[in-house]
Order: C-alpha cells, then sequence, then structure tokens
C-alpha cells in the first residue's frame, strides 16, 4: 500500500478515499489533492475510458490510485465500487460524494417527472445510498469524513435551475442530518458548495461572455474558481485540521451567499 509519489509526512498518508464522479473536473482534482496528500484514491464515473484516463493520469505523478466504473444511480455499481475499496484496503476513511446532474435549463413547474426523479435520485438519494453501503467498512471511525458536494446554488436559486437548486439545497439537509446520525460513530459529514467553477458541466454558465458577466455582476465576483480550488476545501474536511467541524457547509465561490 504504498503511494510512491505522494509526500509521506502527507496529512492523509495511508488513509483509503472513494470518490464518485472522479474522472473529470472538480471530482478528478480531489482525487488529485487527496492522493498528493497521502491518501489512497479509488476514483470512479460511469465510463470505463475515463476511469482509465484518470487512474493512468494519478498513477503517472506516482500517486497510489485505483478506479473502477460507478453510475451513482446504481446500487450494483455502487456496491461493486465499496467492494472495490475494502476487498483492496479493508477498510474506507473517506467518501466524497461527487456526481451531480442537471438535465434541465428551463421553468421548475415545467419539469417533467421524469427529470425531478433523475436530479433527486442523482444528486441527493445517490450519495446517502452510497454512504449507507459504505459505512460498514468505514473503519478507524475518529479518522472518517463524509464530504457532499452541494452548489453555490443551494442558497442563491438560479431561476433556470430549478430542481437542481432544490436538490442542491436538499444536500445541506442532508449533511445535517447525516451528521447527527454518524456523531456517535465519530464519523464527521461536511459538504462543499462550489461557485461557478471551469469545468465542462458549467460551460452553459461561461462560455458566452455575457451569461457570465451577469452572473458576475448579480453576485459581485471577479473570476471563475478552478476544480484545485474546491479540492483543498476537500481535504481540509478530510484532515485532522476539521476534527471538530460536522454538519457544516463550507462555500468555495468567490463570494458569500449567505450571512
Ligand atoms: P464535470 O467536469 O462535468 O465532471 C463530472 C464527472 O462526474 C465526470 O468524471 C463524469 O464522468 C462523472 N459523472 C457524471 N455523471 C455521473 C454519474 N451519474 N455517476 C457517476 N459519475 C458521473 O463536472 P463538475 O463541474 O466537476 O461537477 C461535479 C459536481 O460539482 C456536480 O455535483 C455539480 O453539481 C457540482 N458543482 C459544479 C459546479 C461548477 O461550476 N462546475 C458548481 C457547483 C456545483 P463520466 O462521464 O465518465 O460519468
Amino acid at each position: 500500500m504504498s503511494s510512491a509519489g505522494a509526500d509521506r509526512r502527507g496529512v492523509l498518508a495511508d488513509k483509503v478515499a472513494l470518490i464518485t464522479g472522479s474522472t473529470d473536473g472538480i471530482g478528478f482534482a480531489i482525487a488529485q489533492r487527496l492522493a498528493r496528500d497521502g491518501a489512497h484514491v479509488i476514483v470512479s464515473s460511469r465510463k470505463q475510458q475515463n476511469v482509465d484516463r484518470a487512474v493512468e493520469k494519478l498513477q503517472g505523478e506516482g500517486l497510489s490510485a485505483s478506479g473502477t466504473v460507478c453510475h451513482v444511480g446504481k446500487e450494483e455499481d455502487c456496491k461493486k465500487l465499496v467492494s472495490m475499496a475494502s476487498e483492496k484496503y479493508g477498510l474506507i476513511n473517506f467518501l466524497v460524494c461527487v456526481a451531480g446532474v442537471n438535465p434541465l435549463a428551463g421553468s421548475t413547474l415545467g419539469a417533467s417527472e421524469e427529470i425531478w426523479d433523475k436530479i433527486m435520485d442523482i444528486n441527493v438519494k445517490a450519495p446517502a445510498r452510497l454512504l449507507r453501503l459504505a459505512l460498514p467498512h468505514m473503519g478507524n471511525r475518529k479518522a472518517s469524513s463524509v464530504v457532499f458536494v452541494s452548489s453555490v446554488v443551494a442558497y442563491n436559486p438560479e431561476i433556470t435551475l430549478g430542481p437542481y437548486n432544490v436538490s442542491k439545497t436538499a444536500l445541506l439537509g442532508l449533511t445535517k442530518t447525516l451528521s447527527l446520525e454518524l456523531a456517535p460513530k465519530g464519523i464527521r459529514v461536511n459538504c462543499l458548495a462550489p461557485g461557478v467553477i471551469k469545468t465542462d458541466f458549467s460551460q452553459v454558465l461561461w462560455k458566452d461572455k455575457n451569461v457570465l458577466q451577469d452572473l458576475m455582476k448579480r453576485h459581485r465576483f471577479t473570476r471563475l474558481g478552478c476544480p484545485e480550488e474546491c479540492a483543498g476545501v476537500v481535504s481540509f474536511l478530510c484532515s485532522p485540521d476539521s476534527s471538530y467541524v460536522t454538519g457544516e457547509t463550507i462555500v468555495a465561490s468567490g463570494y458569500s451567499p449567505r450571512l
């Protein structure tokens, strides 16, 4: 279980991290950062070729990484992901749920049942389901931490992203609720709420300069964020530096959407 290129004095040395939606964008940056901090990371997403590419990139840096296909909406895939971690390492220290979808831009009340079901299933139910499956394998509980990825729209809804806004607000509630349920086991549950981060997912918000400028003017931020600026927050939330932090959401959006 060595992680050659990682700093062995790293704050997360020899911890095991399981990360969904982690072959690109914010999830990949989180996997890279946790591995650079010394963790063994297991990356996952829906497509095998993306998993292979991400693992190769991390291993190419000398980091301890493996991966498997996991569509978070499929329970069988989630079971496979958890089994892989427990068979390879015997335990899971960190679960980071990044995968999320937004298939709609339009009227909230115009959204179909299918759209609502898909968004709520992938963005809200899937993290809870995966945590239920991973929980029996979360060993050394004082060093265990769960991080969900919400969005700044949880606080400041974007009018055209209705069900997505609602799902991301629900994740804040899930964070608080599960932090209470898991506190007696010594497992912390926290959340990251990114603003506009330059990835494929958010292209619709930054590719058109006018759309981006309107957003920046309304919320008074001065630039796009980058995935690495999310990854540092997640590293903190997994590390002993946040040992007394649970049920919290940290916003990384270049402005503050709340008191
Ligand atoms: P991204 O760059 O498009 O990357 C998405 C990643 O998730 C890819 O690895 C993709 O790989 C995987 N994925 C997609 N659907 C999946 C599913 N059902 N199951 C498992 N993996 C899946 O997206 P991102 O910008 O990093 O967004 C990641 C998360 O951050 C989402 O939850 C999003 O809501 C949240 N967020 C993003 C922003 C932003 O501005 N970018 C802001 C706030 C919140 P495959 O295609 O191989 O599955």
